[in-house]
This record gives structure tokens, sequence and C-alpha cells, in this order.
């Protein structure tokens, strides 16, 4: 067995780890760099993942770059297939297995099984969480979408007809997926234990609207109810169970029933964790000198933000201290755009809940602005028309991280 030494070596080849490799080299950074993943490491928009249905988009379009032109690009060894097991941080090292049996990966993970490092960074995203446990014979009809290998298997399952699809769970993946499904052709139920669409960014109101847009729309909706067993017969027709009694029917079921941060390598690891993410301060630095976390995984300051622009910020927030300038990240009053072209939906949720949401609705076009008991703005929803007042707001709303 060979042990490998990297000056860097970044777990995970999401959008914060892709982001930082190249604010590194951005800032002119040349040290050794090695980057971990145990799914494909092919660089994609993970946005892009919940639009594909409705603008025909095959992976392939979705993927920008695959390992060998992103090691070109970044200078750079990529590890595909390959999960980190262990972290040992005292020592500077990790272990890898591979994370498919299948693939010629396999063969690189067998030859080196131990990396050393000086700096770590951890950026292992966000895992889903699946509520019910599937028998057998239906599981490999039952999707959960959270990178592009997983979309390369949903998208093969569907083909080419129409078919019904089931998607579970009413928050952002659940609803965009909806969308997305429905404007791609396919006969849409959504199921959810929620009695709103978009509870964590959304009070009742708008969230009723968004659901009234999926029902005008033509998909069933069972919201405030939750799947109990999930069944495959003999005619290949997948039957869900509600917890009502209810039944609906689908040929392939999509879990979206919410993501949680990765934590277990870390706090097997040593580092300390939260419920909300590997715990960081606001130089994206752990528990332990020289390990780093960014992007879903990471709850900085007490904060989790698990979007796009709170990564970016703290990809180009690490560059710059990996270089030698500690720079703390601050991230902006940024609002989660929701991409359910069937109602616009922008939304900047509060941390804390509000004294009063005030409510102006004109049919769909509702604006929900969240208020302290001193009826400062802390946060708001918009739906529709409405949703022109983003700019607006978002200047008026207090910074996530300031
Ligand atoms: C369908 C969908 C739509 C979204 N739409 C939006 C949107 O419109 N706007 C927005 O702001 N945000 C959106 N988000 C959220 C946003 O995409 C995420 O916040 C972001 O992509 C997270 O990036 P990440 O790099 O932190 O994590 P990930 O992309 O999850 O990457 C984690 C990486 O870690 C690797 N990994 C984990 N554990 C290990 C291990 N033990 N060993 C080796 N590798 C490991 C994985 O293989 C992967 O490469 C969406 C999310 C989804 C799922």
């Amino acid at each position: 067995m060979s042990v490998q030494h990297a000056e860097l070596v970044i777990i995970g080849t999401g959008m914060a780890a892709i982001g930082l490799a190249r604010a590194l080299r951005r800032e002119g950074d040349t040290r050794s760099l090695v980057l971990i993943s145990q799914d494909s490491g092919d660089a994609y928009s993970k946005p892009l993942l919940s639009t594909g249905f409705g603008k025909r988009l095959a992976p392939d379009d979705i993927a920008q770059r695959d390992t060998t032109e992103l090691e070109r690009e970044l200078d750079a060894t990529f590890r595909p297939y390959n999960r980190v097991t262990t972290i040992e941080p005292d020592f500077g090292q990790l272990t890898l297995a591979p994370a498919r049996t299948d693939h010629t990966a396999t063969a690189a993970a067998q030859h080196c099984r131990t990396l050393t490092f000086t700096t770590l960074v951890l950026a292992t995203g966000a895992e889903p969480q699946l509520p019910l446990s599937l028998p057998a014979e239906a599981a490999p009809r039952c999707f959960s979408v959270n990178d592009l290998d997983d979309y390369r298997r949903f998208h093969a399952a569907l083909g080419d007809t129409p078919a019904r699809v089931a998607v579970v769970g009413a928050g952002l993946v659940g609803c965009e997926f909806a969308n997305d499904l429905h404007a791609g052709g396919h006969e849409v139920t959504l199921v959810a234990p929620e009695t709103t669409p978009l509870p964590r960014l959304l009070p009742a109101p708008p969230g009723q609207a968004l659901a009234e847009a999926f029902s005008h729309a033509g998909m069933a909706l069972h919201l405030g109810r939750t799947p109990e067993r999930i069944d495959l017969d003999a005619e290949d027709t997948l039957t869900l169970t509600l917890d009502d009694g209810n039944r609906c029917q689908a040929d392939v079921v999509l879990l979206a029933t919410g993501l949680k941060p990765r934590t277990a390598l870390a706090e097997a690891g040593g580092l300390a964790v939260t419920e909300d993410g590997i715990a960081v301060d606001r130089l994206l630095a752990t528990s332990h000198p020289g390990v780093y976390a960014l992007g879903d995984a990471a709850c900085v300051d007490g904060i989790s933000a698990m979007y796009v622009q709170p990564l970016q910020a703290s990809a180009r927030a690490l560059a710059k201290t990996l270089c030698g300038t500690p720079t703390p990240v601050h991230f902006g009053a940024w609002p989660v755009i929701v991409k359910t072209p069937l109602l616009p939906v922008v939304a900047y949720p509060p941390l804390e809940p509000p004294h009063r949401w005030q409510i102006d609705a004109d049919g769909n076009n509702i604006s929900a602005l969240a208020e302290d008991k001193n009826g400062r703005l802390i946060g708001f929803a918009l739906t529709g028309r409405s949703v022109r007042r983003k700019v607006e707001l978002s200047r008026a709303a207090p910074a996530l991280l300031g």
C-alpha cells in the first residue's frame, strides 16, 4: 500500500469544493491539491437538476466538466467514486474505500487507501433523509435526487414516455421537481406531511397559493398526509398507502423528504458538530487546526445556509484565508428563488419566528413581510408578480451573517 501526500485535500466535488479549488487557483495558489468524491466528480450546477425535465435536458447536458477536464483546469488530482471512511486530523491522514464496486476507479482506490495532508477541507454536502423503509421490490422504483448520478438514474427510469410520478415532500426540492416533472409532461401527485408547501420558507397564505397553482395545473395534492407503505403490484404499479387510508398509484416515486448536513465523518474524526452541520467559525475553521468546512455540510457561526450564494461567498473567503489573508465570511440578505414557474416564489425566511407576518394579497400575488416586535423587517416571502419586490426588500432586510 502506497501513501500519497497532498498539501491540501478537499473531500467533495460539489459546488463548494470546486468553487474553493477555482478560487484558490485564481488567488495564484500552487499547492498540491487532491479532491475526493464518492460520486462521478463531474462539475455541474445542482440547481439545474430540478429544471431538467421541463427544459428537456439530458444528464450529459447538465454535466459541465468531467474529472479529466477539471484536473487540467485546476492542476489537481481527482479521485471520483472514492469514499473517505475515516479522517484523523491529529495525524493529518485519511482513508479511502471504493464507493462503487462496478467502477474502474476501484482499482485506483485499492492502490492507495491512505492519503496524508497538510490542510483538509470538508465539503461533504448534505444527504437525503428517507423517512420510511421501502420493501425490496419497490425500492428500485423509488428515487431521491441529490447529485448528478442520482439524476442519471431517475432520468433513465422515467424514459421518454409520460409517467405517473408521486413526489413525496413539499420542501424546496419536492416542489421544484413537482413543477418540473409536470412541465416535462408527467402526471404528478404530490404527497407531503406539510399542510402547505415550502413551510420552512413561507407562511401559510403564500404556501397555500402555491398549492392552488399546482392543483389548478392538474397535479393531485395530498397535503398533511404521510405515506405509510409503498407496494409494487403484479402490474408493475406502485401503490402509496397514506396515513388516512387513501391510496395513490404511480410508476415512479421521488422521495424529497429533506436533506441533513453530512457530519458523521467529521464527528468520528473528533471535530465539533451540531444538528445543523460541522461547526465552523467565520473563517470556516473547524474545532481542529488546519481543518476547514464549507457548503451544505457546514454550520457557520450557528448559521446553516444550504444554498449556492453562501457557499460561493465561503469559497472566496476561505481561498483568501488559506492563501495567508484571514478573511471572515459574510452572508448578505440573499433570498431563495424557488424554481416553480407555475407560481414564482422568492423567500428570505426570518432566522427567528417573527412577531407577525404582514400580508398583502392580490389573488396569487402575495407579499408577506416578517416583522419583529419593533416593526422591523426581518424576512419576507413573495409570490406571483410580487416577486418584483425582491431587490427592494433584500436591501431593507438584515444580512444573514453580517
Ligand atoms: C434539486 C436541488 C435544487 C436546488 N436548487 C437550488 C437553487 O435554485 N438555488 C440555491 O441557492 N440552492 C439550490 N439548491 C441547494 C444547492 O444546490 C446546494 O446548497 C449546493 O449544491 C451544495 O453544494 P455542496 O458542494 O456543499 O454539497 P454537494 O453538492 O452535496 O457535494 C458534496 C460532495 O461531497 C462528496 N462526499 C460526501 N461525503 C463523502 C465521503 N465520505 N467521501 C467522499 N466524498 C464525499 C459527494 O460525493 C459530493 O461530491 C438545490 C439543491 C437541490 C438538491
